[in-house]
């Protein structure tokens, strides 16, 4: 693809999926301003990320670490304005490093990291926003702290990481209904004051935001399908 084409298309789709946001929140009787947009761009190259920057975007999403680092490496410099949100699940010996590069980590789901997340904050004298992710399908082979568990460990964070503990986050069952869950959440951050919920992706993100979602996280509608490589 030509520079100039992938430019107008991710312009195009980055546009598309703003009207839609706004839609959304216009419908749930809430100011669009009230919905982030993280544009989700794992797996797509440093051009696709720069396509978006210039359309106006500045708040992302990657899930893995290493590749965020790679990718978004001298964005800090050239557009200051960038907010990188690590999405995917964190194994602890890459915590420093998450720690040292997002604004955000939105995968707090076990003590262990929650260890490993107070360590890193304390040497890098850096602390990025958290966000607790909950399984709310309490599917065995996902991440996130399980339902009846959500309670005591979003309490634990708080005394850990005080302000820096902004909200909640989850990706529902593929295959279900995400109503219930996504209701569930935004239930359990209104009960601990949390005023971010994260939720929604490209093909339920308004709903989500029908539901309470201020965070959405949208990938493939703005940056095209993904190979097969990850989820
Ligand atoms: C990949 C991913 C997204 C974006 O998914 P799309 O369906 O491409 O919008 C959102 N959240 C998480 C946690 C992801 O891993």
């Amino acid at each position: 693809m030509q520079p100039s084409d992938l430019q107008d298309n991710i312009a195009g789709r980055l546009a598309a999926v703003r009207d839609r946001i706004a839609a959304a929140a216009t419908r749930a009787g809430r100011p669009a301003q009230d919905v982030t947009l993280v544009a989700v761009s794992k797996t797509h190259p440093a051009d696709a990320v720069e396509a978006a920057l210039l359309a106006g975007q500045t708040v992302f999403g990657e899930n893995r670490v290493q590749e965020a680092a790679a990718k978004f490496l001298g964005f800090p410099t050239t557009h200051p304005e960038v907010r990188l949100h690590i999405i995917g699940g964190l194994q602890t010996n890459k915590v420093r490093d998450a720690v040292r590069i997002a604004d955000v980590i939105e995968t707090l789901d076990r003590p262990k990291l929650a260890d490993a997340i107070e360590a890193a904050i304390q040497r890098e004298g850096r602390a990025p926003k958290l966000l607790v992710e909950v399984n709310v399908g309490d599917e065995p082979q996902k991440a996130g702290v399980v339902r009846q568990d959500t309670d005591r460990f979003i309490e634990d964070c708080r005394r850990r990481f005080g302000p820096s503990l902004i909200g909640l986050m989850c990706v529902p069952p593929a295959g279900e209904d995400p109503v219930p869950h996504f209701t569930w959440l935004a239930e359990r951050a209104a009960h601990h004051g949390l005023t971010t919920v994260s939720m929604g992706m490209s093909a339920d993100f308004e709903v989500a935001i029908a539901c309470g979602a201020t965070w959405v996280r949208v990938g493939s509608a703005i940056f095209g399908q993904r190979a097969a490589r990850q989820e």
